[in-house]
Formats: C-alpha cells, sequence, structure tokens
C-alpha cells in the first residue's frame, strides 16, 4: 500500500517522484488477454495487473462477477481461440503444451482471491487450467504463501515468452520490473528488497 495524499499521476495513480508513463512504450501482443480483479485492486497501486493494462495494449481489465466476462470468453470460442484461465489447478496442463491460438485470463489479487475466480466464479472452473513451468525469482511488491506464486504482470510476461516469443516477454518482464522498483522507491526499500526483506524489517523494530 503507498501512503501519503499528494498528487497522483492519473494514468498510472502513482506520485509524479516516481511515474515512468512519459516513457512507457506500448507492448503489441497478440494474444487476447484479460485480468480479473477486485474493483478494490483498481485504486492499489501495487496491482501489477492493473498497471499491466497501461503497458500492453489490448489488454482488458474486467472486475469480477461483470456479466460481460462470460460473453468475453464465449466471444474468444466463437473466434476460434480456447479460453485458458492461467491457475495452477488440479485440472491445469502446461501452457506450452495447449495447441492453436489461445485467449489468456489472470486473476489479480492475493492466492485466496485468485483461488476463487479459479474454482468458484463462473465460468473459469469450466475452462481450461494451465500452468507456467518454474521461473527464476524477481523482485516482487506482495507476499504469497508460496514462493512459486507469480505477480499477475511477471505471469503475463512468462505466458507471452511462450505463446508469441521470448523478446516480446522479455519486454513486459522489464516493464514489471521497473513499475516494482518505482513502487518499492515510494515505499523507502532499499536496492533489491522485496516483500520478504519489509516484512523482516518491521518485525525486527
Ligand atoms: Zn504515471
Amino acid at each position: 500500500m503507498v501512503r501519503g495524499d499528494g498528487p497522483r499521476c492519473p494514468r498510472c495513480v502513482l506520485p509524479p517522484s516516481v511515474c515512468f508513463c512519459a516513457t512507457l512504450s506500448s507492448l503489441e501482443v497478440q494474444t487476447p488477454i484479460a485480468v480479473i480483479c477486485h474493483d478494490k485492486e483498481l485504486r492499489k497501486p501495487s496491482s501489477s495487473g492493473v498497471f499491466a493494462r497501461l503497458a500492453i495494449t489490448g489488454l482488458r481489465l474486467m472486475v469480477r462477477r461483470d456479466p460481460a466476462i462470460i460473453t468475453h470468453v464465449e466471444d474468444q470460442r466463437r473466434a476460434g481461440r480456447t479460453p485458458v484461465l492461467l491457475y495452477p489447478s488440479a485440472n491445469a496442463v502446461p501452457l506450452a503444451s495447449i495447441e492453436g491460438p489461445v485467449a489468456l485470463y489472470l486473476a489479480e489479487g492475493n492466492w485466496r482471491q485468485a483461488r476463487k475466480v479459479g474454482l468458484r466464479e463462473a465460468p473459469f472452473p469450466t475452462i481450461q487450467h494451465a500452468f507456467l513451468p518454474p521461473v527464476p525469482a524477481r523482485r516482487r511488491l506482495r507476499r504469497h504463501p508460496k514462493d512459486d506464486h507469480l505477480a499477475t504482470m511477471e505471469a503475463i510476461g512468462h505466458a507471452v515468452r511462450i505463446l508469441e516469443s521470448e523478446a516480446l516477454g522479455e519486454q513486459i518482464l522489464r516493464t514489471y520490473d521497473r513499475f516494482v522498483d518505482a513502487v518499492a522507491a515510494l515505499r523507502g526499500w532499499g536496492d533489491g528488497d522485496s516483500i520478504a526483506d519489509d516484512q523482516a524489517r518491521r518485525e525486527n523494530t
């Protein structure tokens, strides 16, 4: 959570001191991507999935339980794409094993919220679920009970490496890193500090 009531960039919601909107180039991803989030996430500067829509052209942000989600999934099917939720349920398959074009869905929020979307919220329990191969750890803003739980924009970057190109996926990951560095600077974290370091510091003071 970012503290303070100072001026904010109307686009990325970050204070002007760390906003990097002016140098943000738009990344053209061919795969339709939709991030499903709680409406509270829309106002949190630490939501990488919400931030991702500023960097990735065409990324859809949809609020949970919006009836438009079901229509969106049906439209993707009609267009010949397989709707895929990136969520490691028991029925999930490796993303790379899915043949043909896909439409990618991701749930923003903590692991419990992601679980609710994946297992309970129509139409997601009934569409194809997929998981990513293990990836190297990166700096993150949120703590997850499992270290392999990726931030939303980080997951998008790795998915695009698989679905489209290594170079485009890496560009997304580099933009994610810049976003994390900006929010971390705002929180007063040291270089390279992650959420675990931040919590350790609080416990020691
Ligand atoms: Zn901005």
